[in-house]
């Protein structure tokens, strides 16, 4: 199989097959086929988008790649920008590279170069938060995604995988068979973030289903942030992941103010932080590191933060009353309430 790389970026449609003028926004999302906005103030009816991204076709070269860009083009995710290759952002799916790119860079825009909110909305849809990291989807509106095709959990399951997997490393799929809702976990949020633009309103049914040439009468489907998946299995890893997440910040913390030296003669061993009168004289045959003390007050300062922060974390998972809370930074046990199914 030929990267992406490779190749140009392919026109996705044509400028003359996009809608010629957009009417202003009533709703959250603009119905392309009947020229107008749909969820939210205007109505609450969902459609299934004409166009659709087709990852390993359309993905290519942009001038974006000559030019160092860091963010993805939304309209891409969407399948539908008419720029191609001269489209001044990336057209390929984000990967192990353009995660590390944007975590440097940035915490507070989203892949797509959007601004994050302190808060999720209230519906769970939008850019997401920058206070609370997520790489989990809700997959909701899966009946109209299918236009009513019965098919049996597996299969359904089989298909989120299917069309979500070509969106970037999964890291795990649950479909929800008697709320007839999925979740999926990618790897990486950048991820879920392109992924959560390319599949909103998009259709389950496959060409090769009887139903294909109908998609368009279906809703489409709805794809939200997630609240944490409410199995127990999930929820403990949660809690692990975020354990193991405070302790890396607190070794990053420690090497970043850490200076190895092949040259210093304090025994790491003991991970202790050495006072500056007491630094023992370098040695430049000693292959042992050590932490410099370079200021100890503001290292420690950094350091009884960051306990005091896991603490507070800890509190929050074992803390039953918070369990529903919508809250930022507690589980999230429950479903989406705004469902419009
Ligand atoms: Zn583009």
């Amino acid at each position: 199989m030929k990267s992406w790389k490779d190749r140009s970026a392919k026109v996705q449609v044509k400028e003359s097959e996009l809608p010629s003028s957009i009417p202003a926004q009533t709703g959250l999302t603009f119905n392309i086929w009947y020229s107008k906005w749909s969820q939210g103030f205007a109505g609450n009816t969902r459609f299934v988008s004409p166009f659709a991204l087709q990852p390993q076709p359309h993905s290519g070269r942009t001038r974006g790649d000559n030019d160092d860009q860091l963010f993805f083009c939304l309209f891409f995710a969407k399948g539908m920008c008419c720029l191609g290759s001269k489209c001044q952002y990336l057209h390929h799916i984000p990967n192990e590279d353009d995660v590390d790119k944007l975590a440097l860079r940035t915490e507070v825009l989203d892949c797509f170069g959007r601004e994050k909110f302190a808060d999720y909305r209230e519906d769970m849809g939008g850019v997401g938060s920058f206070r609370r990291k997520n790489r989990t989807l809700y997959i909701g509106g899966i009946d109209g995604a299918l236009n009513g095709k019965h098919l049996k959990s597996t299969q359904i399951e089989s298909r989120i995988r299917f069309v979500f997997s070509r969106l970037g490393a999964i890291d795990r799929i649950r479909y929800v068979e008697d709320k007839n809702c999925a979740f999926v976990k990618f790897k990486y949020q950048a991820n879920a973030e392109f992924g959560k633009e390319a599949m909103s309103n998009q259709t389950l049914l496959l060409p090769s289903d009887k139903e294909w040439e109908d998609r368009r009468e279906g809703t489409g489907l709805l794809v939200k942030w997630a609240n944490e998946d409410p199995d127990p299995a999930a929820q403990k890893r949660l809690q692990e992941e975020q354990k193991l997440e405070s302790l890396n910040m607190m070794v990053r913390l420690i090497n970043n103010n850490t200076i190895t030296s092949a040259g210093a003669g304090v025994d790491n061993n003991t991970k202790k932080i050495p006072d500056r009168k007491e630094t023992p004289e370098v040695s430049i045959n000693s292959t042992k590191k050590r932490l410099l003390p370079i200021d100890n007050g503001l290292q420690s300062d950094i350091f009884i933060e960051n306990l005091k922060k896991l603490k507070k974390n800890e509190n929050i998972e074992h803390n039953p009353s918070n369990s529903f809370s919508r809250k930022v930074g507690g589980p999230l046990v429950d479903y989406p309430s705004s469902d419009e199914e």
